[in-house]
């Protein structure tokens, strides 16, 4: 099995104040150990590339991709909410993290890697079609499923999202193209604090109480998602991978191991050998306790690598 790393320098430099959780020691954390578990050397390493805001309009509106792009500062920051800012870097680094998606779709799809993980930042799954929020400027994981869809031809792709946090970003993008499945599990009430029902072969989404331990997580995902994604029988399947629902984050209240991220990556690759040829393209959202993101994320590496 060949899987992709995808990331970029820029990524580290996207800084929104000194002490924000959304830092660049994220992207560290998980390449420290992905060398320390020997993963860092057989993964094929590409560069993210600035994606083409041909690419972005197919998630957002062009007035809102106009917005972001004249907001970058040259220098200094300036906030778009209270917990999403952009410094000199942030326009490049969230292109480069939606060219990341890109990128890895257009991969995985011809086969020349088995699977890619874009180990990337800002994150993406909290900007809506027009608006940037949860530390998120543009939808990276919506718009490389929508680039699978308008520009390779795909009728079903799912996007599956366990981000401690809903994705609203992405459910606001895609809940009404029948061309994409959206599967989200989330803390509920937390932060965005809505989401919309479910609706049967678009829409799943999985509300979960603080304090949602493994065993309970793991029920609620077998009995909620897996169903849908086999009657789905998706082309390709997107991973929207926030590792923010372990018990040792900071920024919410799940109880998940890093055993949890492996068991979960293992069934999602089940389902991606039966109806897509193992096809998965995972992008890094959350996760914020520094050593748990690190070890979460390795464990979700090293079984789409199959080592
Ligand atoms: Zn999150």
């Amino acid at each position: 099995m060949t899987t992709a790393l995808i990331m970029h320098d820029t990524c580290a430099r996207h800084v929104m104040s000194p002490s924000h959780p959304e830092s660049p020691q994220r992207l560290a954390a998980i390449t420290d150990q992905l060398k320390e578990r020997h993963l860092f050397d057989l993964l094929s390493h590409i560069e993210a590339p600035e994606v083409d805001y041909a690419h972005l309009v197919r998630a957002h509106n062009n007035e809102y991709v106009d917005t972001i792009r004249s907001s970058s500062p040259s220098e200094g920051t300036i906030h778009l909410d209270a917990d999403t800012a952009m410094n000199a870097w942030s326009l490049e680094a969230s292109r480069r993290a939606a060219g990341a998606g890109i990128l890895a779709t257009e991969q995985v799809a011809s086969g020349k890697v088995n699977s890619a993980f874009c180990a990337v930042r800002p994150p993406g799954h909290h900007a809506e079609r027009q608006t940037a929020m949860g530390f998120c400027l543009f939808g990276s994981i919506a718009a490389a499923a929508l680039y699978a869809v308008e520009e390779l031809g795909m009728k079903r792709v799912a996007i599956v999202d366990f981000d401690v946090h809903h994705g609203n970003g992405t459910e606001d993008i895609v809940h009404d193209n029948p061309n994409v499945l959206f599967c989200s599990s989330f803390q509920h009430p937390h932060f965005p604090g809505y989401y919309r029902p479910s609706v049967e072969g678009q829409l799943v989404n999985v509300p979960l109480d603080a304090g949602t331990g493994s065993a309970q997580f793991r029920e609620a995902i077998e009995a909620k998602w897996f169903p849908a994604l086999e009657a789905y029988q998706p082309e390709m399947l997107f991973i929207s991978a926030g590792f923010d629902a372990h018990r040792e984050d900071p920024l919410a209240s799940l109880a998940l191991t890093d055993q949890d991220f492996a068991w979960i990556t293992e069934r999602l690759m089940d389902t991606a050998d039966r109806h897509c040829e193992g096809r998965i393209v995972s992008m890094l959202e959350g996760g914020y306790a520094l050593s748990a993101l690190g070890r979460s994320a390795a464990e979700h590496v090293k079984v789409l690598m199959q080592v």
